[in-house]
């Protein structure tokens, strides 16, 4: 019987995690079949198991089930326990593996696809929500010269801080006169076509503008585009997730760059 993987979410129809693990095991020739499952609101749990059951192998998890996940995993990584959510499961003998690969994702987008070191740098990230939450420890092992979360809520960034005691914490307010080497756009303001109330002068020399959105144009891309050296959206950030998962289960460290140019097509 061939390995079986899946996403669960809901909504999941959008998702491009059985695009992208279809390319990855046809580029590495390992067999393996990747679906998409819509878990019922109530019923993550016991879609879970019955996909465990029926020789399920491994699993990502996207909205609104990882904070779930997180709780169902019988052991977790440090990733996973940082993050409090968790996005990819391994499933054997019984054992539900939690880990979670987005903050990684986004560092090697960061480092190898768009060649940006983030050691040294002054970052900030702006939202406080679970992508924000997964990407701290990640982006903190680069070394950064520091790394300030903003948010409209400030208390929900202030939370952050009893977890990652150094990192520092903001209103949009208070960021006047400030400038930054790497902004990181882990709002959902994209949605609304909104932007953050950021300064004009946010961008220090030779900064990267990166929005954790894909799919769109958002409306930080378009500030940034006039103001930033470099502009990423979170197509690659995706991407590179998913290798992380696909390691995790397979062994295997596919190539990302020609999934990532696939997608753009
Ligand atoms: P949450 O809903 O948990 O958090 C949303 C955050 O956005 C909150 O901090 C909220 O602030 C802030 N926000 C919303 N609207 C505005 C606005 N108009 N101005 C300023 N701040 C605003 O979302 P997630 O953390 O789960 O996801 C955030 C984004 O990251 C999404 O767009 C998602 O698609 C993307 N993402 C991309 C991934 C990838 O692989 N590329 C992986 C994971 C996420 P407040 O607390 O004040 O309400």
């Amino acid at each position: 019987m061939t390995d079986r993987y899946a996403v669960f979410g809901n909504p999941v129809s959008h998702s491009k995690s059985p695009l992208i693990h279809a390319a990855f095991a046809r580029q590495t020739g390992q067999s393996l079949t990747y679906e998409a499952i819509l878990a019922p609101l109530d019923g993550f749990a016991a879609s879970l198991k019955a996909f465990a059951a029926s020789s399920g192998m491994g699993a990502n998890v996207t909205l609104p089930f990882k904070e779930e996940a997180f709780r169902l995993s019988t052991q977790r990584s440090e990733r996973a326990e940082k993050a409090a959510a968790v996005n990819t499961l391994t499933l054997s003998g019984g054992e539900i593996s939690g880990d979670n690969t987005d903050g990684t994702g986004l560092v090697r987008d960061i480092r190898s696809n768009l060649n940006y070191s983030i050691t040294g740098k002054n970052i900030l990230v702006m939202g406080a929500g679970g992508a924000t939450r997964g990407v701290i420890l990640p982006l903190l092992g680069e070394s950064p010269a520091g790394l300030t979360i903003v948010n409209r809520t400030v208390e929900k960034a202030e939370l952050l801080q009893r977890d990652f005691a150094s990192i520092r914490v903001s209103s949009y307010k208070a960021l006047k006169g400030q400038s930054f080497d790497l902004v990181i756009n882990a709002t959902s303001s994209g949605l609304t076509g909104e932007l953050p109330p950021i300064p004009d002068e946010i961008f220090a020399d030779n900064a990267l503008a990166y929005d954790m959105m894909y799919g769109r144009e958002t409306p930080f891309m378009r500030f940034a585009g006039e103001r930033a050296a470099i502009i990423s959206d979170g197509l690659g950030m995706l991407v590179e997730q998913a290798a992380e998962a696909f390691f995790i289960w397979r062994g295997v460290r596919p190539e990302t760059g020609p999934v990532i140019a696939q997608l753009r097509e």
